[in-house]
């Protein structure tokens, strides 16, 4: 039996075509890598992020209320309210933490079945993929201020920050200075300082575990909690201070 004539033989045929091969194998990386890098750049430069939020949703009607900082939209999106941090709910022990019930009626009493607008900044999604959104109702409520402002959540900043954290501290500054909501109705054990995490934005008792873990450049003291609050600093979940 005859195979195809260039295999036969280490001939300059099967040269010729190994190299043909290779250069085509060559150019069709090369063209892989150009669109790749291309795709990198977008996602560097913000463009896919900036398209993706063209198609966002810009208003909703809220079906459903998780808890004090995130909803279900009629559109089908789930949204999470960007800067701030309600107490948790724990829906399976129902051992809510402190003030999470009130946060949860609060909101379903500011936008259940309701029309919201929705405004974006950094970041259009979070680690979950649920929307990251300022929310307002159509009567101008900002929703997530609110909460806010009634010490109802905490200002959630994060490492990469938002355009609005000046404008929350200040209401998160006031809350505390008045003692409302969570600020005074939940009990606290006071400790002689605590370890603030200034990339993090996360502030710790000064026994925990994950404020040992606190680079030195990043840390940062306080002789009370309250001064961290004032600041923007959201307790750890682990140490809750
Ligand atoms: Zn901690």
């Amino acid at each position: 039996m005859k195979g195809p004539r260039r295999y036969q033989k280490g001939t300059g045929w099967s040269n010729t075509s190994a190299a043909v091969l290779c250069t085509m194998v060559g150019m069709a990386c090369a063209m892989a890598m150009g669109v790749l890098s291309r795709v990198a750049w977008a996602e560097q430069s913000g463009f896919l992020r900036f398209s993706e939020k063209a198609i966002a949703p810009k208003t909703g009607v809220v079906v459903k209320v998780l808890d004090g900082d995130t909803v279900v939209l009629k559109e089908g999106f789930t949204v999470r309210y960007l800067g701030v941090d309600a107490p948790e709910m724990d829906h399976t022990s129902r051992r809510h933490d402190c003030y999470a019930l009130q946060a949860y009626e609060r909101n379903r009493a500011m936008v259940l079945g309701r029309s919201v607008r929705l405004s974006y900044d950094r970041h259009l999604r979070d680690d979950y993929g649920r929307l990251l959104a300022y929310v307002t109702t159509a009567d101008g409520l900002f929703v997530n201020a609110q909460l806010i402002r009634e010490g109802l959540a905490y200002v959630f900043r994060g490492s990469e920050g938002f355009s609005k954290f000046d404008e929350f501290v200040a209401l998160q500054r006031q809350a505390v200075r008045e003692r409302r909501g969570l600020h005074g109705q939940c009990a606290v054990r006071e400790e002689t300082f605590y370890l603030g995490n200034t990339r993090s934005f996360i502030f710790h008792r000064p026994a925990c575990a994950y404020g040992a873990k606190v680079h030195l450049r990043h840390r940062l003291e306080f002789a009370t909690r309250w001064q961290a609050l004032e600041k923007g600093f959201r307790p750890c979940r682990r140490c809750q201070p």
